[in-house]
């Protein structure tokens, strides 16, 4: 299912190489974090993996295939940004059929599944509203909600709270956390705030200048770093 392996993956822009070579495993059902400070590479390398940038060097493989040349909707991964780039003359039905519709699927099947993603999302009393009568909070559940009727192998975020306020942040991190345990589905979660990393991950990825610092769980981070920069980094929540 949604296992992702990075073989000396880089990516170059111009004269600069923002991601020299990764490797990285990711296992099926895993909550990965990425994490690292502003412009270490973080976008980049899930830009790579959703096949939106094309690699420089190196292999991404996705559930055992190799799909370093696969263009993203061929990939079975669903994004989710931080600009929730929802319609806004669709309603939230509409929002979050989308994909599906763009697929060819069959009315009854759209309907049955953008009404499993609202009762997920709790969107079920939303559907007929547009993005401008919702709450941040909301919107981001319809965006998560339009990656999720995709049932993808592996959903990736790209610092999807940073545009929410700090309370709704909390109550949103939860939310995520409990659909990744619902729907026990490979994420990927790209964030500079070491908080949503400690309390999100089962396995974080420190980034700096596009090289991987350390990988591990919250607690091998915080008791066994590797260096200064990942004791520093997790030691010292902003
Ligand atoms: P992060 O998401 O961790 O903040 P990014 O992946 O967005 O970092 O950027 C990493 C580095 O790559 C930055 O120095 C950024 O300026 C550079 N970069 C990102 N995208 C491009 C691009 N399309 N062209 C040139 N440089 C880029
Ligand atoms: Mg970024």
């Amino acid at each position: 299912m949604g296992s992702i392996t990075l073989k000396n993956v880089s990516k170059v822009f111009g004269v600069h190489a923002v991601i020299p070579s990764i490797d990285l495993d990711i296992d099926d059902g895993e909550f990965v974090v990425f994490v690292g400070p502003s412009g270490c590479g973080k976008s980049t390398l899930l830009r790579l993996i959703a096949g939106l940038e094309d690699v420089s060097g190196g292999e991404i493989v996705i559930d055992g295939k190799n799909a370093t040349d696969l263009p993203p909707a061929k990939r079975g991964l669903s994004m989710v940004f931080q600009s929730y780039a929802l319609y806004p003359h669709m309603s939230v039905r509409g929002n979050i059929a989308f994909p599906l519709k763009m697929a060819g699927e069959e009315k009854a099947v759209i309907d049955k599944k953008v009404a499993d993603a609202a009762r997920v999302l709790n969107l079920a009393d939303y559907l007929d509203r547009k993005p401008r009568q919702l709450s941040g909070g909301q919107r981001q559940r319809v965006a998560i909600g339009r990656a999720i009727v995709r049932q993808p192998e592996a959903f990736l975020f790209d610092e999807p709270l940073s545009n929410l306020d700090a309370a709704l942040r909390v109550n949103m991190r939860l939310e995520i956390s409990q659909l990744h345990q619902q729907l026990k589905t490979t994420m990927i979660y790209v964030t500079h705030d070491q908080v949503e990393a400690m309390t999100m991950a089962d396995k974080i990825v420190v980034l700096n200048r596009g090289r991987i610092e350390q990988v591990g769980s919250p607690l091998e981070l915080y008791h066994r770093p590797d260096n200064l920069f990942v004791a520093g980094f997790i030691g010292s929540p902003k």
